[in-house]
């Protein structure tokens, strides 16, 4: 491991060097989606911050464990601890079994990820198939004395926690002004205080997704399933979790208080958040008229927008900014950043068709150390893409003949475009393939049609027939014209 990575560390507050817990090896946690609706906007910004992430710990020569959750139970409408479950709620809207509306969902948003070039985790563990594990870490909670039970239902007890640990670390929240503010709910609910969060809840009658536990029937509280994961897949203690900062509180704080209570120490050395989207200005929101699905902007079928935008479009677009500062969507935005990955994939095609000469004239020295250095100062993309727009315009210098470049000083540029525009940053600067697929088809019929029309000058009727109607067979449909022919399906 040559290069030193420095990653900002929201815990510590600042960029610290990584050191990974084992050499060679790292751990690295990321909540996942609760899949009850299709991938939007607000998805693609940890999906895209952690994929590069990982995308550069394999760079840098690390086996890495990467484990993205799937919340399909006990993320409930209102909070983490009253309304509906958000999962149970759609399938009973749209009467089906709530393990069909995860899959469903989960298959979209695969798709999704797959068309914004994300990576998939190395485990993607389910919350719903892990309920042993969170009753067992509900139970150490218990024993440690930082929960208790109240009517059936399990939850922890922050300010007994707060006094021998720090409730509110990682968020910076003031707990003695938490727990102020609350005292007067007291008696009021099942909870002794409204800041304590449950890690069990009884299921109500009409609650149609429960399992049988020690203290009821019932179903893990939301934050549970993330510390009993990361737990049974990266050990006691790991290297990186990650999520949006709108998880820092309170999702990733109870993170922090479950594991302690449960396992006496900390167990994540590095937490990383990403920072969040609006548009337009706005937060997103389904209230709002603002929330955008991912197919809408693909097909660009929505009102607050232009025109389509294509996945690779909105990778770039987030990667121009750093994962820790807010990006503003707008159709101007957009655009603009549609019109330079443009220029970045025209360069990078005159760059694959370069010839080299006996010299370089042009001084190309250092860039890849750059693109490294920037990468390696807590994921600074912004900063790689400046470079390789820079080097977009050697290579336009080149190719228009104003400049040469030897051939170890062209395999070279190649290769350090290869590693960080592809490998790194995730962009396809090549043609996408579907539409490559779509020219060849096309083609293709275009070729059997000029076959059918030298064959119908020569009189060969019998072969312009058979082309026709086999043609048609299929599907096609096919009109002769005075300059020749026109088909569609
Ligand atoms: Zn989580």
């Amino acid at each position: 491991m040559k290069q030193k990575l420095n990653i900002y560390n929201t815990l510590t507050r600042k960029k610290e060097e990584f050191k990974p817990l084992y050499e060679g090896r790292v751990g690295m946690y990321v909540c996942g989606p609760t899949v009850y609706g299709d991938a939007h906007l607000g998805h693609t910004r940890p999906a895209i911050t952690f994929d590069i992430l990982y995308r550069y710990l394999l760079h840098l020569g690390y086996k890495v464990r990467y484990v993205r959750n799937i919340t399909d139970v006990g993320h409930l409408e209102h909070d983490a601890d009253e309304g509906e479950d958000k999962v149970a709620k759609k399938a009973r809207l749209e009467q089906l079994e709530p393990m069909e509306v995860v899959q469903f969902y989960l298959n979209r948003y695969h798709k999704a990820m797959e068309a914004l070039n994300v990576l998939p985790p190395t485990i993607e563990p389910h919350a719903s198939g892990h309920i042993i594990e969170q009753i067992h870490f509900v139970q150490k909670i218990l024993d440690a004395g930082f929960a208790y039970e109240s009517e059936g239902s399990v939850y922890f007890d922050v300010e007994k926690y707060n006094k021998q640990h720090h409730y509110g670390k990682l968020s910076g929240r003031n707990i003695d002004e938490l727990l102020e503010t609350t005292r007067e709910l007291d008696g009021q609910s099942e909870k002794r205080r409204s800041i304590d969060f449950a890690l069990w809840k009884k299921a109500q009658p009409e609650h149609i997704m429960h399992w049988p536990s020690p203290w009821s029937e019932g179903f893990p509280g939301w934050h549970l399933e993330c510390s009993a994961m990361g737990t049974k897949y990266l050990g006691e203690t790991f290297d990186i979790h990650g999520g949006g900062m709108d998880l820092m509180f309170p999702h990733h704080e109870c993170e922090i208080a479950q594991s302690c209570a449960a396992l006496g120490h900390e167990s994540v050395k590095y937490w990383m958040h990403n920072n969040m989207i609006t548009i337009n200005g706005q937060k997103m929101g389904k209230s709002l008229g603002n929330f955008i699905t991912l197919e809408e902007f693909f097909t660009g079928n929505h009102q607050l927008l232009k025109q389509a935008f294509s996945p690779m479009t909105i990778r770039f677009f987030i990667l121009q900014a750093h994962y820790r500062s807010t990006v503003d969507f707008s159709n101007n935005a957009l655009e603009a950043a549609e019109k330079g990955f443009e220029r970045l994939k025209d360069a990078y095609s005159r760059l694959l068709k370069i010839a080299p000469s006996s010299t370089t004239t042009i001084d190309i020295k250092g860039l890849r150390e750059r693109c490294e250095e920037a990468m390696a100062d807590d994921l600074n993309s912004p900063i790689v893409i400046s470079h390789l727009f820079d080097s977009a315009k050697q290579v336009n210098t080149i190719a228009d003949g104003k400049a040469t470049i030897s051939s170890e000083d062209l395999e070279e540029l190649k290769s350090v475009w290869k590693t960080f525009a592809q490998d790194i940053l995730g962009l396809k600067l090549e043609a996408e393939s579907e539409n490559s697929n779509l020219q060849a088809y096309q083609a293709a019929v275009d070729l059997l049609l000029d076959i059918r029309l030298k064959a119908k000058q020569n009189k060969d009727w019998a072969t312009s027939d058979e082309i026709r109607n086999k043609l048609t067979e299929i599907g096609f449909s096919i009109k002769d014209t005075k300059e020749g022919f026109e088909w569609s399906i």
